[in-house]
C-alpha cells in the first residue's frame, strides 16, 4: 500500500471568528490548502480578506474563544489543536516562524538587535548567552548586516535594515515553515527588491516551505510556486503560477489583474474592481463576490459556490465553472 504523504502544512476547512463588541466577525470561512516541503504558496487578496488570520491560526495566536470554530491545522502531520501551550511555544519560531509587515512593531526599541535575536535562539536551543550572541551576529551577517552592528538599537537602522533584522530573527532557529506577511510593504521599491531576493535565496538554502502573504501579484510571480486567491475568508481560486497567470478563471482574480497597469499597452485605462469587500459580520448568503461581480446571476445571490477542481491543480469557487 502506498505510504500517505506528510505535508509540511495541511489546513482543512478552517473557520475562524472574532467577537467584536456584540458582533461576530467571520474572518475565515472554510480555508483549505496543503503545502509541501520546499514549496512556496502565495496568499493573495485585499486587506481584510483573511490572509493574516490564516498565518496567525497556524501559530495558534488567534484569541480564543471563539478563535478556530471549525477545521484543523496540521504542522508536519500533527494537529496543533491537540498540543499544549508549552508544545506550541516550541513550535513557534522553531518549526513555524512569521515575519510581520511592519518591522518596528516586531522589534523592542529598548534592546539591542543582537540581544533580541539571541533571546529567540536561547528560547529554542540549549546554549550559553555568549554562544547565542555569536550566532545572532552570524545571522545578521547572513542577512547582509555587519555582525558588529548587533550592539545597536532598532532606531539606528533604516527601514530596510530593520526588516532584515526581523528576517534574521525569524530564521534564527532554521524553521521548516516561514510565513512572510507582506514583508516588503513598509519598504521603498529598491529595498523591496533586495529583501525579496534575500528571502528567496535563504528559502532555497534552507529548503523551507513558505507562505507569502501579499496583495502584490508581481511578488507572487517572482517567488511563488502555487497561488491561493483569498476573498472574504475563503479561497476563491487556487492553482500553479501558470494556472493563475495564464488561465485566470475567477471573476475576482480577473478583476485583480485588470487593476494592474499594463506596460505594453499604456493607452488602456485601469479597471478597478467596483465596490468593497462585504462586511465580515454580515456576509452575503450566496457568493461573497456577488455584489461586485460583473457576471453574477440569480443563483449567485443565494447559493454559495464550492471550490471545484477544473483541471490539474486548478480549482475555482464560481458557478460559471463545473468540476473537471
Ligand atoms: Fe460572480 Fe457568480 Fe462566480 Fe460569484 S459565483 S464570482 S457572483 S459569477
Amino acid at each position: 500500500m502506498a505510504e500517505e504523504k506528510t505535508y509540511a502544512l495541511e489546513i482543512e476547512d478552517l473557520n475562524v471568528e472574532y467577537h467584536v463588541d456584540k458582533e461576530v466577525v467571520h474572518a475565515l470561512n472554510g480555508i483549505s490548502f496543503r503545502l509541501s516541503k520546499g514549496e512556496t504558496i502565495g496568499l493573495v487578496g485585499e486587506t481584510g480578506a483573511g490572509k493574516t488570520t490564516t498565518g496567525l491560526s497556524i501559530l495558534r495566536l488567534i484569541p480564543s474563544p471563539p478563535g478556530v470554530v471549525k477545521g484543523t491545522v496540521k504542522v508536519q502531520g500533527e494537529d496543533i489543536s491537540t498540543l499544549s501551550e508549552k508544545q506550541m511555544e516550541s513550535i513557534r519560531g522553531n518549526v513555524v516562524s512569521m515575519i510581520f509587515q511592519d518591522p518596528m512593531t516586531s522589534l523592542n526599541p529598548t534592546k539591542t538587535v543582537e540581544s533580541q535575536i539571541a533571546e529567540v535562539i536561547r528560547l529554542h536551543e540549549k546554549c550559553s548567552k555568549k554562544e547565542s550572541i555569536t550566532k545572532a551576529r552570524s545571522m545578521l551577517e547572513m542577512v547582509g548586516i555587519p555582525g558588529d552592528r548587533g550592539v545597536e538599537f532598532p532606531h539606528q537602522f533604516s527601514g530596510g535594515m530593520k526588516q532584515r533584522v526581523v528576517i534574521a530573527m525569524a530564521l534564527a532557529c532554521s524553521p521548516e515553515i516561514l510565513i512572510a506577511d507582506e514583508p516588503t510593504t513598509a519598504l521603498d521599491v529598491t529595498i523591496q527588491a533586495q529583501v525579496l531576493d534575500m528571502i528567496r535565496e535563504l528559502k532555497r538554502k534552507y529548503n523551507m516551505s513558505m507562505i507569502m502573504i501579499t496583495h502584490d501579484l508581481g511578488i507572487v510571480a517572482e517567488i511563488c510556486d502555487t497561488v491561493a486567491i483569498v476573498y472574504a475568508g475563503n479561497i476563491v481560486e487556487y492553482g500553479t503560477l501558470e494556472d493563475i497567470f495564464n488561465h485566470t478563471a475567477h471573476p475576482y482574480t480577473v478583476g485583480l489583474f485588470g487593476s494592474l497597469p499594463n506596460m505594453d499597452d499604456r493607452t488602456q485605462r485601469l479597471k478597478p474592481i467596483p465596490g468593497l469587500m462585504p462586511d465580515p459580520t454580515n456576509l452575503p448568503q450566496g457568493c461573497a463576490f456577488c455584489p461586485r461581480c460583473p457576471k453574477a446571476t440569480e443563483k449567485c445571490n443565494t447559493v454559495r459556490p464550492d471550490l471545484v477542481n477544473i483541471g490539474g491543480d486548478h480549482a475555482v469557487a464560481c458557478h460559471l465553472f463545473k468540476e473537471g
